[in-house]
Protein backbone atom coordinates (compact mmCIF):
# COMPACT_ATOMS: atom_id res chain seq x y z
CA UNK A 1 0.00 0.00 0.00
CA UNK A 2 1.18 3.46 -0.56
CA UNK A 3 2.83 5.36 2.30
CA UNK A 4 -0.28 7.95 3.60
CA UNK A 5 1.21 10.94 5.48
CA UNK A 6 -0.89 12.32 8.32
CA UNK A 7 -1.04 16.36 9.13
CA UNK A 8 -2.81 17.00 12.29
CA UNK A 9 -4.57 20.35 12.43
CA UNK A 10 -4.38 20.74 8.33
CA UNK A 11 -6.60 23.41 9.27
CA UNK A 12 -4.60 25.81 10.45
CA UNK A 13 -2.29 27.83 9.27
CA UNK A 14 1.41 25.66 8.93
CA UNK A 15 -0.64 22.74 8.87
CA UNK A 16 -1.78 23.89 5.39
CA UNK A 17 1.03 25.28 4.03
CA UNK A 18 2.57 21.59 5.14
CA UNK A 19 -0.20 19.63 2.90
CA UNK A 20 0.27 21.67 0.06
CA UNK A 21 3.96 21.41 0.23
CA UNK A 22 3.81 17.66 1.06
CA UNK A 23 1.36 17.33 -2.15
CA UNK A 24 3.76 19.00 -4.28
CA UNK A 25 6.19 16.06 -3.38
CA UNK A 26 3.58 13.76 -5.00
CA UNK A 27 2.72 12.24 -1.01
CA UNK A 28 0.26 10.62 -0.37
CA UNK A 29 -1.71 13.45 2.71
CA UNK A 30 -4.58 13.14 4.83
CA UNK A 31 -5.20 16.37 7.07
CA UNK A 32 -7.50 16.37 9.89
CA UNK A 33 -8.80 18.90 11.44
CA UNK A 34 -11.73 20.09 14.39
CA UNK A 35 -12.73 22.80 12.54
CA UNK A 36 -15.59 22.22 9.74
CA UNK A 37 -13.92 22.35 6.01
CA UNK A 38 -14.94 25.88 5.39
CA UNK A 39 -13.21 27.85 8.03
CA UNK A 40 -9.59 25.78 6.85
CA UNK A 41 -6.82 28.11 5.97
CA UNK A 42 -5.86 26.09 2.54
CA UNK A 43 -7.27 22.34 1.17
CA UNK A 44 -4.94 21.27 -1.19
CA UNK A 45 -7.15 19.03 -3.87
CA UNK A 46 -5.99 15.52 -3.47
CA UNK A 47 -5.41 15.28 -0.38
CA UNK A 48 -7.80 13.55 2.00
CA UNK A 49 -9.60 16.32 4.19
CA UNK A 50 -11.41 15.33 7.30
CA UNK A 51 -13.11 16.76 10.35
CA UNK A 52 -12.32 15.21 13.89
CA UNK A 53 -11.53 16.59 17.58
CA UNK A 54 -8.10 14.53 17.82
CA UNK A 55 -8.52 15.68 21.77
CA UNK A 56 -11.06 11.91 21.54
CA UNK A 57 -8.73 9.04 21.74
CA UNK A 58 -11.15 7.20 19.21
CA UNK A 59 -10.15 9.96 16.68
CA UNK A 60 -6.86 9.68 17.03
CA UNK A 61 -7.10 6.04 16.26
CA UNK A 62 -9.21 6.78 13.46
CA UNK A 63 -6.85 9.69 11.81
CA UNK A 64 -4.16 6.99 12.38
CA UNK A 65 -5.08 4.24 10.92
CA UNK A 66 -3.25 2.96 7.83
CA UNK A 67 -0.68 6.14 8.53
CA UNK A 68 3.39 6.12 8.13
CA UNK A 69 4.40 9.47 9.59
CA UNK A 70 2.48 11.95 11.42
CA UNK A 71 2.87 15.88 11.77
CA UNK A 72 0.91 16.34 14.90
CA UNK A 73 0.54 20.16 14.53
CA UNK A 74 -3.38 20.29 15.70
CA UNK A 75 -3.43 22.71 19.37
CA UNK A 76 -5.08 25.19 20.52
CA UNK A 77 -3.17 28.31 20.32
CA UNK A 78 -3.11 31.67 19.49
CA UNK A 79 -0.86 35.30 20.02
CA UNK A 80 0.46 36.75 23.17
CA UNK A 81 -3.50 37.85 23.40
CA UNK A 82 -4.69 34.19 23.41
CA UNK A 83 -2.68 32.27 25.23
CA UNK A 84 -2.46 34.55 27.82
CA UNK A 85 -6.26 34.43 28.81
CA UNK A 86 -7.09 30.93 27.58
CA UNK A 87 -4.63 29.11 29.59
CA UNK A 88 -6.92 25.97 30.62
CA UNK A 89 -7.98 25.77 26.97
CA UNK A 90 -4.09 26.03 26.04
CA UNK A 91 -3.15 22.88 28.55
CA UNK A 92 -5.93 20.96 27.13
CA UNK A 93 -4.12 20.48 23.88
CA UNK A 94 -2.07 18.02 26.47
CA UNK A 95 -4.90 15.28 25.45
CA UNK A 96 -4.45 15.53 21.69
CA UNK A 97 -0.94 15.03 21.92
CA UNK A 98 -1.44 12.08 24.62
CA UNK A 99 -3.92 10.14 22.44
CA UNK A 100 -2.09 10.94 19.21
CA UNK A 101 1.36 9.09 21.00
CA UNK A 102 -0.93 6.36 22.16
CA UNK A 103 -2.22 5.60 18.88
CA UNK A 104 1.28 5.62 16.87
CA UNK A 105 2.35 3.18 19.13
CA UNK A 106 -0.64 1.04 18.96
CA UNK A 107 -0.68 1.16 15.44
CA UNK A 108 2.84 0.90 14.39
CA UNK A 109 3.05 4.02 12.94
CA UNK A 110 7.14 4.93 12.28
CA UNK A 111 7.70 8.65 13.06
CA UNK A 112 5.79 11.24 14.75
CA UNK A 113 6.97 14.66 14.57
CA UNK A 114 5.68 17.15 17.34
CA UNK A 115 5.44 21.13 16.80
CA UNK A 116 6.79 22.41 20.29
CA UNK A 117 7.15 25.99 21.14
CA UNK A 118 10.26 29.10 22.05
CA UNK A 119 7.38 28.95 24.88
CA UNK A 120 9.06 26.23 26.67
CA UNK A 121 12.48 28.78 27.25
CA UNK A 122 12.57 29.41 31.01
CA UNK A 123 11.24 33.18 31.69
CA UNK A 124 14.31 33.87 33.66
CA UNK A 125 16.45 33.95 30.31
CA UNK A 126 14.42 36.37 28.51
CA UNK A 127 14.72 39.27 30.73
CA UNK A 128 16.40 41.98 28.42
CA UNK A 129 15.96 43.03 24.91
CA UNK A 130 19.30 41.97 24.01
CA UNK A 131 18.63 38.24 24.10
CA UNK A 132 21.48 36.28 22.64
CA UNK A 133 19.57 33.53 21.81
CA UNK A 134 17.97 30.41 22.92
CA UNK A 135 19.84 27.37 23.38
CA UNK A 136 18.04 23.69 23.54
CA UNK A 137 19.42 23.28 27.36
CA UNK A 138 17.83 26.54 28.33
CA UNK A 139 14.15 25.19 28.79
CA UNK A 140 15.65 23.92 31.78
CA UNK A 141 15.16 24.54 35.09
CA UNK A 142 12.08 24.78 33.67
CA UNK A 143 9.77 28.11 33.94
CA UNK A 144 7.70 27.86 30.50
CA UNK A 145 4.92 30.14 29.61
CA UNK A 146 2.62 29.80 32.25
CA UNK A 147 -0.55 27.26 30.33
CA UNK A 148 0.60 27.04 26.93
CA UNK A 149 4.74 26.79 27.49
CA UNK A 150 3.82 24.22 30.26
CA UNK A 151 1.50 22.07 28.21
CA UNK A 152 4.26 22.24 25.30
CA UNK A 153 7.15 21.10 27.61
CA UNK A 154 5.32 18.27 28.99
CA UNK A 155 4.61 17.26 25.72
CA UNK A 156 8.08 17.02 24.16
CA UNK A 157 8.54 14.96 27.41
CA UNK A 158 5.71 12.73 26.59
CA UNK A 159 7.71 12.57 23.16
CA UNK A 160 10.95 11.20 24.53
CA UNK A 161 9.33 8.95 27.29
CA UNK A 162 7.05 7.40 24.34
CA UNK A 163 10.44 7.07 22.16
CA UNK A 164 12.65 5.68 24.92
CA UNK A 165 10.18 3.06 26.38
CA UNK A 166 8.38 2.10 23.31
CA UNK A 167 10.89 2.60 20.12
CA UNK A 168 8.83 5.28 18.60
CA UNK A 169 11.19 7.78 16.60
CA UNK A 170 9.90 11.22 17.55
CA UNK A 171 11.03 14.96 16.35
CA UNK A 172 10.12 17.75 17.84
CA UNK A 173 10.69 21.32 16.68
CA UNK A 174 10.15 24.45 18.60
CA UNK A 175 9.02 26.78 16.02
CA UNK A 176 9.91 30.87 16.79
CA UNK A 177 7.00 33.08 15.81
CA UNK A 178 6.08 31.67 12.76
CA UNK A 179 4.20 34.04 10.14
CA UNK A 180 3.14 34.33 5.87
CA UNK A 181 0.06 34.67 3.89
CA UNK A 182 -2.66 32.69 5.19
CA UNK A 183 -2.00 32.82 8.82
CA UNK A 184 -4.79 34.53 11.11
CA UNK A 185 -4.33 38.65 11.13
CA UNK A 186 -7.95 39.29 13.27
CA UNK A 187 -10.15 38.05 15.89
CA UNK A 188 -7.95 37.77 18.58
CA UNK A 189 -5.43 34.54 17.88
CA UNK A 190 -3.31 36.53 15.15
CA UNK A 191 0.55 37.11 16.39
CA UNK A 192 2.80 40.44 15.93
CA UNK A 193 3.49 39.76 12.38
CA UNK A 194 0.19 39.54 11.05
CA UNK A 195 -1.20 42.23 13.79
CA UNK A 196 1.16 45.16 12.56
CA UNK A 197 0.48 44.48 8.77
CA UNK A 198 -3.25 44.41 9.88
CA UNK A 199 -3.19 47.62 11.46
CA UNK A 200 -1.04 49.67 9.05
CA UNK A 201 -3.33 48.41 6.27
CA UNK A 202 -6.18 49.67 8.09
CA UNK A 203 -4.39 52.89 8.46
CA UNK A 204 -3.53 53.61 4.97
CA UNK A 205 -7.33 52.39 3.46
CA UNK A 206 -8.59 54.74 6.32
CA UNK A 207 -6.66 57.82 6.04
CA UNK A 208 -6.31 57.32 9.68
CA UNK A 209 -2.72 57.16 10.23
CA UNK A 210 -2.63 56.70 14.24
CA UNK A 211 -2.03 52.66 15.45
CA UNK A 212 -1.56 50.98 18.62
CA UNK A 213 1.75 48.67 19.51
CA UNK A 214 1.34 46.75 22.42
CA UNK A 215 4.13 47.54 24.89
CA UNK A 216 7.39 49.84 24.24
CA UNK A 217 7.97 48.49 21.07
CA UNK A 218 11.31 47.72 22.47
CA UNK A 219 10.77 44.46 23.27
CA UNK A 220 12.83 41.84 20.64
CA UNK A 221 11.79 38.89 19.14
CA UNK A 222 12.58 37.01 15.94
CA UNK A 223 10.13 35.75 13.25
CA UNK A 224 10.59 32.89 10.75
CA UNK A 225 8.72 32.93 7.30
CA UNK A 226 6.36 30.00 6.67
CA UNK A 227 8.41 28.37 3.59
CA UNK A 228 11.56 28.02 6.09
CA UNK A 229 8.99 26.20 9.10
CA UNK A 230 7.53 24.05 6.15
CA UNK A 231 11.24 23.50 5.12
CA UNK A 232 12.98 22.55 8.40
CA UNK A 233 10.27 20.50 9.62
CA UNK A 234 10.30 18.30 6.90
CA UNK A 235 14.27 17.80 6.77
CA UNK A 236 14.13 17.77 11.04
CA UNK A 237 11.26 15.04 10.38
CA UNK A 238 13.74 13.00 7.85
CA UNK A 239 16.57 13.44 10.15
CA UNK A 240 17.69 11.48 13.02
CA UNK A 241 17.58 14.24 15.21
CA UNK A 242 15.78 12.72 18.71
CA UNK A 243 16.12 15.74 21.09
CA UNK A 244 14.34 18.79 21.01
CA UNK A 245 15.57 21.80 17.99
CA UNK A 246 15.06 25.15 17.36
CA UNK A 247 13.53 25.78 14.16
CA UNK A 248 13.35 29.47 14.06
CA UNK A 249 14.98 33.34 12.45
CA UNK A 250 17.76 34.56 14.58
CA UNK A 251 17.44 37.66 13.01
CA UNK A 252 16.49 39.73 15.71
CA UNK A 253 14.04 42.90 15.98
CA UNK A 254 12.62 45.04 17.66
CA UNK A 255 8.74 45.33 17.46
CA UNK A 256 9.46 49.11 16.36
CA UNK A 257 11.84 47.66 13.90
CA UNK A 258 9.36 45.37 13.03
CA UNK A 259 6.72 47.96 11.96
CA UNK A 260 9.11 50.19 10.82
CA UNK A 261 9.27 47.09 7.62
CA UNK A 262 5.73 47.14 7.60
CA UNK A 263 5.30 51.35 6.66
CA UNK A 264 7.76 50.80 4.24
CA UNK A 265 6.70 48.31 2.59
CA UNK A 266 3.08 50.49 2.75
CA UNK A 267 4.26 53.58 2.06
CA UNK A 268 3.26 55.93 4.77
CA UNK A 269 4.46 56.42 8.36
CA UNK A 270 2.16 56.25 11.66
CA UNK A 271 1.68 57.65 14.72
CA UNK A 272 2.35 54.97 17.36
CA UNK A 273 0.10 54.86 20.40
CA UNK A 274 1.94 52.29 22.64
CA UNK A 275 -0.57 50.30 25.01
CA UNK A 276 1.83 49.25 28.07
CA UNK A 277 -1.48 47.43 29.14
CA UNK A 278 -1.39 44.89 26.60
CA UNK A 279 -0.57 41.00 27.17
CA UNK A 280 3.68 41.52 26.57
CA UNK A 281 5.04 37.78 27.16
CA UNK A 282 8.88 38.03 27.68
CA UNK A 283 11.48 40.97 27.58
CA UNK A 284 13.56 39.28 24.55
CA UNK A 285 13.72 36.21 22.52
CA UNK A 286 16.09 34.97 19.90
CA UNK A 287 16.49 31.52 18.38
CA UNK A 288 20.11 30.36 19.18
CA UNK A 289 20.62 27.76 15.30
CA UNK A 290 24.26 26.49 16.75
CA UNK A 291 22.55 22.89 17.05
CA UNK A 292 20.18 22.94 14.01
CA UNK A 293 22.96 24.28 11.62
CA UNK A 294 25.38 21.45 13.08
CA UNK A 295 22.70 18.69 13.04
CA UNK A 296 20.76 19.26 10.08
CA UNK A 297 23.15 22.26 7.73
CA UNK A 298 20.88 24.38 7.27
CA UNK A 299 18.89 27.29 8.99
CA UNK A 300 15.72 29.63 8.30
CA UNK A 301 17.16 31.97 6.06
CA UNK A 302 14.33 33.97 4.12
CA UNK A 303 14.60 37.84 5.98
CA UNK A 304 11.99 39.80 7.51
CA UNK A 305 11.61 42.17 4.88
CA UNK A 306 11.33 39.02 1.74
CA UNK A 307 8.74 37.65 4.13
CA UNK A 308 6.78 40.68 5.06
CA UNK A 309 6.42 41.39 1.57
CA UNK A 310 4.18 38.73 0.96
CA UNK A 311 2.70 38.75 4.06
CA UNK A 312 1.75 42.14 3.51
CA UNK A 313 0.40 41.44 -0.22
CA UNK A 314 -1.95 39.13 0.82
CA UNK A 315 -3.99 40.40 3.86
CA UNK A 316 -3.97 43.72 2.08
CA UNK A 317 -5.68 41.70 -0.66
CA UNK A 318 -7.16 39.78 1.65
CA UNK A 319 -8.73 42.94 3.62
CA UNK A 320 -9.49 45.54 0.13
CA UNK A 321 -11.65 43.01 -0.73
CA UNK A 322 -13.46 41.97 2.26
CA UNK A 323 -16.46 44.74 2.56
CA UNK A 324 -16.13 45.48 6.04
CA UNK A 325 -12.64 45.62 6.62
CA UNK A 326 -12.85 48.74 8.57
CA UNK A 327 -14.05 46.58 11.45
CA UNK A 328 -11.16 44.82 11.57
CA UNK A 329 -9.34 47.90 12.81
CA UNK A 330 -8.04 47.76 16.17
P1 LIG B 1 -3.26 27.25 14.00
O1 LIG B 1 -4.10 27.63 15.19
O2 LIG B 1 -3.45 28.00 12.75
O3 LIG B 1 -3.41 25.69 13.70
C1 LIG B 1 -3.67 24.73 14.68
C2 LIG B 1 -4.86 23.90 14.20
O4 LIG B 1 -5.11 22.86 15.15
C3 LIG B 1 -6.14 24.72 14.08
O5 LIG B 1 -6.65 24.68 12.76
C4 LIG B 1 -7.10 24.06 15.07
O6 LIG B 1 -8.45 24.01 14.64
C5 LIG B 1 -6.50 22.66 15.16
N1 LIG B 1 -6.92 21.99 16.38
C6 LIG B 1 -6.99 22.49 17.64
N2 LIG B 1 -7.50 21.58 18.48
C7 LIG B 1 -7.77 20.48 17.73
C8 LIG B 1 -8.34 19.21 18.03
N3 LIG B 1 -8.74 18.92 19.27
N4 LIG B 1 -8.50 18.33 17.02
C9 LIG B 1 -8.11 18.62 15.74
N5 LIG B 1 -7.58 19.81 15.41
C10 LIG B 1 -7.42 20.73 16.39
O7 LIG B 1 -1.74 27.34 14.48
P2 LIG B 1 -0.39 27.31 13.64
O8 LIG B 1 0.18 28.67 13.72
O9 LIG B 1 -0.61 26.68 12.33
O10 LIG B 1 0.50 26.36 14.57
C11 LIG B 1 0.65 24.98 14.29
C12 LIG B 1 1.45 24.34 15.44
O11 LIG B 1 2.71 24.99 15.60
C13 LIG B 1 0.75 24.41 16.79
O12 LIG B 1 1.00 23.22 17.52
C14 LIG B 1 1.45 25.57 17.48
O13 LIG B 1 1.40 25.45 18.88
C15 LIG B 1 2.87 25.42 16.94
N6 LIG B 1 3.60 26.70 16.97
C16 LIG B 1 3.21 27.72 16.16
C17 LIG B 1 3.91 28.93 16.21
C18 LIG B 1 3.52 30.09 15.32
O14 LIG B 1 4.15 31.15 15.42
N7 LIG B 1 2.50 29.98 14.48
C19 LIG B 1 5.00 29.09 17.09
C20 LIG B 1 5.35 28.03 17.91
C21 LIG B 1 4.65 26.82 17.83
Amino acid sequence: MENVTLVCGAGGFIGGHLVADLQKSGLRVRGVDRKPLNQWHQISGGAESLQLDLSEKDACYDATRGVTEVFNLAADMGGMGFIETHKAECMLSVLINTHMLMAVRDLGVERLFFSSSACVYAADKQLTTENPGLRESDAYPAMPEDGYGWEKLFSERMCRNFSEDYGIATRVARYHNVYGPWGTYDGGREKAPAAICRKVIAAKLSGDHSIEIWGDGQQTRSFMYVDDCVFGSRKLMASEVAEPINIGSSELVTINQLVDIVEKIAGIRTVRRYNLDAPLGVRGRNSDNTFIVDQLGWQPSISLEQGIMQTYAWIYDEMSSSSNWSSRVG
